[in-house]
């Protein structure tokens, strides 16, 4: 059997090397084996959040899989056909469930023959990966805008680090990816604002909202802020704003932590929103990095301009090149153009 051969340490070296081999060996059909799992980290190996999307994606494709252990640097995935349905998986930490989602979805929508409902449990606010506002509120309106079928609902809020959240997710199948073509933001029409808390007083999230009134209100930004108390297994807290321009949108967020006055994390997601606002770009950093395997497998050629060309962007790049062999995704200054390489979801012509 000829597999793939991935080199985990390449690049950023993290763990969306292996989520993105997971999720585009299910699509091609190929087999791969990663060594060196996560070298660039301080912690290498498997970690729970890694163990859970290598054993989510073995689960919906039937797939053999050798070296799924904790702290195991190399993995063997051999996956079969995908099996639609409804799924439970659990982190068993504060794990980021957005991540275990991003890993299972192209594959239950693109190789799947009928719909899918993923219900994850795990961290559903860590930090270093999408909190649950941003899957709703952008990561799930992206994959939208290009085609897909879906929704993500929260049942329970799960801060790190006792995690313990859980968010549902229904996934259409469908048969083309459409491109995404965003060469201007346009004006900046407005900017919703969520703050809020798990398990602490409401006051506490009544403050990073008026604190995020009064920044943005100074900068004449047309506001909508609004305080919640969420659902949750733990404490924890978190201020999210979305930035809606004429053509695109984009959103920031920075959590609570001990110690830390809820004023703060306001100021800190404005901060993110700020430096995007002084670039041209037209899509955020984490989205766009998110985007390329989708756009990747588009019917024709996407564009878009990111704040900058992280680390994460040029590492999923090469690994997508190493399962898709014609993908072209090109970087020049601070614009990507993806030339998508198929126009219908056919493993034969991957
Ligand atoms: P590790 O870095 O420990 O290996 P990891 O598995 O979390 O861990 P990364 O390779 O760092 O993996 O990938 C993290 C992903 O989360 C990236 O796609 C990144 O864009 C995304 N991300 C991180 N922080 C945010 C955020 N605040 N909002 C949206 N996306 C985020």
């Amino acid at each position: 059997m000829k597999f793939v051969v991935i080199d985990g340490s390449l690049g950023e070296g993290g763990g969306q090397i292996l989520r993105t081999s997971l999720s585009l060996s299910i699509i091609t059909g190929k087999p791969f084996e990663i060594i060196n799992i996560r070298a660039g980290r301080e912690n290498p190996g498997l970690r729970p959040q890694h163990l859970a999307s290598a054993h989510s994606a073995a689960r919906i494709s039937s797939a053999c899989l050798e070296g799924a252990e904790l702290g195991s640097l190399r993995l063997k995935f051999i996956p079969k056909e995908v099996e639609p349905g409804e799924y439970r998986f659990d982190v068993s930490t504060a794990g980021a469930t957005s991540l275990v989602l991003q890993t299972i979805f192209f594959p239950l929508a693109l190789n799947g023959k009928s719909g899918s409902i993923a219900n994850i449990r795990g961290g559903t606010h860590v930090p270093l990966s999408p909190p649950f506002e941003f899957l709703e509120e952008e990561w799930i309106p992206f994959m939208r805008r290009i085609g897909f079928q879906a929704e993500v609902k929260l049942k329970r809020a799960g801060f790190y680090p006792k995690g313990g959240g859980e968010i549902i997710s229904s996934i259409e199948p469908i048969k083309v990816i459409l491109p995404l073509v965003i060469k201007e933001r346009g004006n900046l029409i407005k900017v919703i604002g969520i703050s809020a808390v798990g398990d602490l007083s409401r006051g506490v999230a009544e403050r990073g909202k008026e604190r995020l009134i009064q920044i943005l209100d100074e900068y004449n930004i047309c506001n909508q802020v609004e305080s919640r108390d969420l659902p949750s297994f733990g404490r924890g807290a978190v201020v999210f704003l979305k930035a809606v321009f004429k053509n695109t949108t984009v959103c920031y967020s920075a959590l609570g932590e001990r110690g830390k006055r809820m004023e703060e994390v306001s100021e800190e997601a404005s901060q993110k929103l700020f430096n995007f606002l002084k670039s041209d770009a037209t899509v955020g950093e984490n989205m766009g990095d998110q985007l390329l395997l989708p756009l990747a497998l588009a019917h024709g050629n996407s564009f878009f301009k990111v704040p900058r060309i992280t680390e994460h962007i040029k590492t999923n790049t090469e690994i997508i090149k190493k399962f898709l062999n014609e993908a072209r995704i090109h970087f020049e200054g601070n614009e990507i153009l993806v030339e998508g390489i198929v126009g219908s979801i056919d493993n034969s012509s991957l």
